[in-house]
């Protein structure tokens, strides 16, 4: 090739380069709008967001709330005034977003609710999570095979913690472990010394681990003298690593005194190294990055009027309509498989991150 001509044909490269720069903007914005940067989760959330968006073309606009429910309203409306196409919005408190997404509706910008439900308003095209109810029942199955309830006379004492009361998942989680725990509860086998058993008395605003603390703390102290706890149902990683610290601070964690059966969830690295030292017991791993896609094809869907892939038509009635859902599938973590899951198996860590 000529000196020129090969001039001409990288010049060609480049402006192709440029072309498909220009256009992988073209597909328009996306906002989304996350909880808090406070857990691993959520991080992992927004980045495999950002990833997957811009793959397909979309400028995504990731923005973090940090648990404050007016800046996540300032920060949503905002989305809309720069002329987001679509939203993507895992709610703080799903209660508090009718009247933006008003706002977003009347300029046409569809909503997707992502991992939380978005409730009382219609203006939520589609639901992207994991199934929450099956969540809550590996956790309390957790629960249930390593006491070993179904042959063990017991009693064991149980104490209940549940997520933000603000958090639709907060309930189904809750509701999910109860579909196996109470009929131990009922006949017996599972006692729960301070009688705390409901969501009205076992949830824990904003998800807070520091709040979970306290909450153990007098759980302990108040009905604990002699007695052994042999089991805490918790929700969520954050809310387990509070628990456990609470038990540490008490005497708990010993070879006399070994810890309860602590659940958790999102396979945050800190609860898994909690993991691997024996202290939490089990966890739950939900593949953000697969949630992610689910999410990025609702938003091509939608954005072409077409439906999206769909599995769920019935269970996540958020108090307007049933929002049409796809729920993924979550993954019981323990000590004995916790390698195959998070590493081998699916590449979502490295060995060395818990090293
Ligand atoms: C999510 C959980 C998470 C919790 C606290 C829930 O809505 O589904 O994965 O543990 O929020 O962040």
């Amino acid at each position: 090739m000529k000196m020129k001509t090969m001039l001409a044909a990288l010049m060609m490269v480049g402006a192709l380069g440029a072309v498909s720069n220009a256009s992988a903007q073209d597909k328009g914005l996306i906002g989304i709008s996350m909880p808090t940067k406070s857990s691993a989760r959520w991080i992992a959330d927004g980045d495999n967001m950002v990833k997957v968006f811009k793959e397909k073309g979309y400028k995504p606009d990731l923005q973090y709330a940090e648990d404050d429910i007016p800046n996540q309203l300032a920060q949503i409306e905002n989305m809309i005034t720069k002329g987001a196409k679509v939203l993507v919005i895992a709610a703080i408190d799903g209660t508090t977003l009718a009247g933006a997404l008003q706002k977003a509706a009347d300029k046409g910008v569809k909503v997707i609710a992502y991992d939380r439900l978005i409730r009382n308003s219609k203006n939520v095209d589609y639901y992207a999570t994991f199934d929450n109810f099956q969540v809550g029942v590996l956790q309390a199955q957790y629960i249930e095979k390593a006491l070993d309830l179904q042959h063990a006379k017991g009693p064991f004492n149980i104490e209940l913690f549940g997520g933000s009361a603000d958090d639709n998942n907060a309930f189904f989680f809750y509701n999910g472990a109860m579909s196996v725990l109470k009929p131990y509860m009922d006949q017996g086998k599972l006692v729960v010394r301070s009688k705390q058993i409901g969501m009205d008395k076992v949830a824990t605003l904003r998800w807070d681990g520091a709040v979970a603390q306290a909450r153990m703390d007098n759980l302990l102290s108040a009905n604990y003298g002699k007695a052994r706890v042999d089991a805490v149902l918790s929700p969520y990683d954050g809310l387990s690593i509070g628990i456990l610290s609470s038990l540490k601070g008490v005497g708990y964690g010993t070879p006399k005194q070994p810890f309860p059966v602590v659940t958790g969830q999102d396979a945050e690295v800190a609860s898994v190294k909690s993991i691997l030292r024996g202290e939490q017991r089990s966890t739950i791993f939900k593949d953000t990055r697969e949630l992610a896609k689910v999410t990025a094809n609702m938003v091509d869907a939608v954005l072409n009027g077409k439906t999206p892939p769909i599995n769920d038509t019935k269970t996540y009635n958020n108090g307007v309509k049933v929002v049409p859902s796809y729920l993924l599938k979550p993954v019981s973590v323990d000590i004995n498989n916790w390698k195959q899951v998070l590493v081998s198996g699916s590449g979502y860590y490295s060995e060395s991150q818990f090293k």
